[in-house]
This record gives C-alpha cells, sequence and structure tokens, in this order.
C-alpha cells in the first residue's frame, strides 16, 4: 500500500478528532480551528502516542481565560480529558500552542493524574499538622511532573513550556 501523503493523514486525523474535540458548554466557536491545531500536533508526535490519543482522550476547548491545559484521568477508566484553554494562548505564536498541547499529552502518557494543587486546595480544609510538609512535597512533585513532562515533548522534538527558571520558581507564594 502507499502510505499517506501528509495531507492525506491530516484528514485522517481530523475525521477522528471530529469525535474528540469539544466546546466547553458551547462557549468556544473556534472548534475547527482548534482541532485542526491538535491534529497538526498529533502528526508531529510518535505513531503510538498518536494513536493512544485518538482512542483514549478527549479534548475540551475551554471558553474562559486562566489556566492555559491540564489532563484528568477519568476513575477507573484508561480515558482522559484534556482541558485546552485556547483563549488564554490567543496571543501566543502558533509553535507555542503546538508546544503547550504536545506537553499536556506528554502528562497524558506519563499518567500524571491531577495537578498536586488540586490536592492542596481539597487539604486546605482539612485542620493537618503535616499541612507543611505535605505542601512541600506536593510542590517539589510539580515542580518534578513539569519537568518530566517537557523532557518528553523534548524527546519529541517540542519545545519545553517551562525554562529551568520558571520551573524553579513554580508555586513559589
Ligand atoms: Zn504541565
Amino acid at each position: 500500500m502507499k502510505s499517506l501523503t501528509t495531507v492525506q493523514e491530516m484528514n485522517l486525523i481530523m475525521y477522528e478528532l471530529d469525535d474528540r474535540v469539544f466546546p466547553y458548554q458551547g462557549g468556544e466557536s473556534d472548534t475547527v480551528a482548534n482541532m485542526a491545531l491538535i491534529a497538526e500536533t498529533l502528526l508531529r508526535l510518535p505513531k503510538n502516542v498518536r494513536e493512544r490519543v485518538l482512542v483514549e482522550v478527549y479534548f475540551i476547548a475551554l471558553s474562559d481565560v486562566g489556566e492555559y491545559g491540564r489532563v484528568c484521568f477519568r476513575s477507573g477508566e484508561p480515558t482522559a480529558t484534556v482541558f485546552l484553554s485556547f483563549v488564554s494562548m490567543e496571543k501566543w505564536s502558533k509553535k507555542r500552542k503546538m508546544n503547550l498541547i504536545a506537553h499536556e499529552i506528554a502528562h497524558f502518557i506519563l499518567g500524571h493524574e491531577m495537578r498536586p494543587a488540586d490536592d492542596v486546595k481539597r487539604k486546605k480544609h482539612i485542620n493537618s499538622r503535616d499541612l507543611e510538609r505535605d505542601l512541600e512535597l506536593m510542590k517539589s512533585r510539580f515542580r518534578d511532573r513539569e519537568r518530566q513532562a517537557d523532557d518528553l515533548c523534548e524527546k519529541w522534538k517540542f519545545g519545553r513550556c517551562y525554562s529551568q527558571f520558571q520551573l524553579a520558581h513554580l508555586w513559589k507564594d
């Protein structure tokens, strides 16, 4: 069989993404453009990664400004949802947006469940003596995960989302 051209491959990915990319509560209108950006990112990923994403991941385009992206796994299931705020990335270059998408996919591949920040938010309601120690542990775990995701992105020939300086100063109160 003749191998597919890039355009054909891109069309195939777009076709598969059609059931996998959704706007959040109808707020994001530019779904096709967002889908094309995700498709182009997927095209540059190793084939096995791309295939896994197209079976196990759903993408939600957030309509509000705030966090750029995050991954949530469904409990007890191998599937995950990647939330992306294209609105927040509006002024970014295409390259930087694709780095961010690849970064979130890297979190998925590495099985990084939720941001430890969520654990901390939950824990704030609990009056625990160990809270401070836990907090430090979570912060360092958070930095480790961000570094690991960026390392994997670099392996995939994408750019990093965090500089060494940013990593070192991540989550400093
Ligand atoms: Zn990250």
